[in-house]
């Protein structure tokens, strides 16, 4: 066992309003420079929906993440993961033209507007106003796209209904997805999943990428990057940009220079809604590739199985051995992240079916389905309270599609834990449900009193303290982002660990 602390995130998604203040606020700090206007870092989606940049999670186009192969060198069970960008016959020929990289179309002409205008026309009948120019070119420009073009727009046939995770749902599905009394949505906060097994670090030509080796946190060198733009290709979540200034690429650094000095990075801070969560989690390095190996329904699973129980003694003994600081350790036992991933098992990656391991997790909506379940009276939950699941307004083949790599088993699990706090917590409150409907309810969400308190704490009730967990970070502690070469033969995205020696 390799046993490497990262600091991991939970988003609860019940909880987000789509306020984009988390995005605005990252852009403000980190985005706001010639070059970088199109990038945002953090952005927020509206589902069903397109995303940003459009249809990213389309990678029968796009091509990003891993893929299985067959015949491998002996990861466990004979199989081996390699970029779907990219391999060892092309790598060569994409370095200079890669079908498969997003072109400015695919995320918007970034623009602004001549406010010196509204000064300075002459005077007339009409009010002056402002023309938008390009910021590319500088010229004047038609608007006809941007990052949240189909903000709140669930429902349209242009934007919705070309949504990638809705592939599989019948015609009938699909039908009564749209039908305008049950459309629903729900927002999806998106930044860099600071993944365990980024295939933007294995893509890296120059060794410019690098996964830090005491927090996790995946980082660009500046000076080592030559502006191939595999990383962008390789990524399939679409969160490494290129700027067309510097000629170098770059990402999310989970504000890496706050996190260091204990304060939170700034999307987490800014966020209205609560919905963030930060923590540590202590994981095996050495089974990354490994776990990435098996098939999609048993994903998630797997990556579970590889994060590990930061209490037990064995854990920690081999977490100290490997650097890790009785700070980290004692961060990762308080971690709000191990709760909802590992304990409730509440909290689910983004597209696992990626196999990059992302180290963010969302607590998947719970609202959106209920509308139609409840259907405006709280009677009709209790006739076949957990088997109308498959009558939610949301299709769990959805929800599964995006979170569980298709496994709707999985989904329903966290939708009945979820819907049996709520109702247990109102039980407690109103006298309309009677004691053997909660006893069933608290059976099938596989959830206890005790547990549910705790559950409803810290989705409710946190303070800035519950929900960010942060250990100090010093970076001369820094330990060595490697993995195990006779273990991983190059097939995980640990592997370029010479540039982690060049840190920032
Ligand atoms: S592969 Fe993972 S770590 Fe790399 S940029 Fe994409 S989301 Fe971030
Ligand atoms: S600030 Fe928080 S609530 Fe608002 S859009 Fe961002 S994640 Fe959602």
């Amino acid at each position: 066992m390799d046993i490497r602390a990262q600091v991991a995130m939970v988003f609860h998604l019940d909880k987000c309003i789509g306020c984009h203040t988390c995005s605005v606020s990252c852009k403000n700090v980190w985005t706001d420079r010639p070059g970088a206007e199109y990038m945002w870092w953090n952005n927020v989606e509206t589902k069903p929906g397109t995303g940003y940049p459009t249809l990213w999670e389309d990678q029968g186009h796009y091509k990003g993440g891993w893929k299985v192969n067959g015949n491998g060198s002996g990861n466990g069970n004979g199989k081996k993961l390699s970029l779907r960008s990219q391999n060892k016959l092309d790598a060569f020929i994409k370095l200079f033209y890669n079908p498969n990289q997003p072109g400015l179309e695919d995320y918007y002409e970034p623009w602004t507007y001549k406010y010196q205008d509204l000064f300075d026309a002459p005077a007339g009948d009409d009010q002056p106003t402002a023309i938008a120019i390009s910021q590319v070119t500088g010229e004047p420009m038609a608007i006809e796209a941007g990052p949240n073009w189909d903000d709140d727009l669930s429902g349209t046939t242009l934007y919705a209904e070309n949504d990638v995770n809705l592939e599989g749902l019948s015609d009938e599905e699909r039908d009564q997805l749209f039908e305008i009394q049950r459309v629903s949505m729900f927002y999806l906060p998106r930044i860099c999943n600071h993944c365990a097994n980024p295939s933007c670090v294995a893509s890296c030509p120059s060794g410019a990428l690098y996964k830090r080796g005491e927090d996790g946190i995946v980082l660009i060198n500046q000076e080592v990057c030559k502006g191939w733009r595999a990383c962008v290709a390789a990524c399939p979540y679409k969160k490494i940009y290129y700027n067309w200034k510097t000629g170098k690429s770059e990402k999310c650094i989970l504000c890496y220079p706050k996190l260091e000095t204990g304060q939170i990075p700034n999307c987490f801070h800014s966020c209205v809604g609560r919905i963030r969560y930060l923590g540590v989690l202590l994981y095996d390095a050495d089974r990354v590739a490994d776990a990435m190996t098996v098939n999609d329904r048993a994903l998630v699973e797997s990556q579970r199985s590889i994060l590990c129980d930061p209490y037990d003694p064995k854990v920690v003994e081999l977490a100290k051995a490997n650097g890790i600081s009785d700070e980290f350790i004692d961060a990762a036992q308080k971690s709000p992240v191990y709760k909802y991933v590992m304990k409730w098992k509440l909290a689910l990656p983004l597209h696992i079916e990626y196999r990059t391991m992302p180290m963010l997790f969302y607590v998947p909506p719970l609202l959106p389905v209920m509308g139609k379940l409840d259907n405006g009276r709280y009677e009709n939950i209790m006739d076949g309270f957990f088997t109308s699941l498959e009558q939610s307004r949301l299709p769990m083949k959805y929800l599964a599609k995006m979170f569980s790599a298709g496994n709707e088993e999985i989904i329903e699990s966290v939708m009945k834990k979820l819907m049996a706090v709520r109702y247990y917590k109102r039980s407690l409150e109103l006298d309309d449900l009677d004691l053997v409907s909660i006893s069933r309810m608290m059976r099938e969400g596989n959830l206890t009193p005790e547990e549910a308190e705790e559950i409803y704490a810290l989705t409710a009730l946190p303070t800035t303290y519950d929900r960010y967990v942060l250990p100090p970070i010093q970076r001369e502690e820094a330990i060595s982002g490697t993995c195990s070469p006779e273990l991983c033969k190059g097939e995980c995205g640990l592997s370029f660990s010479e540039s982690a020696k060049r840190g920032l």
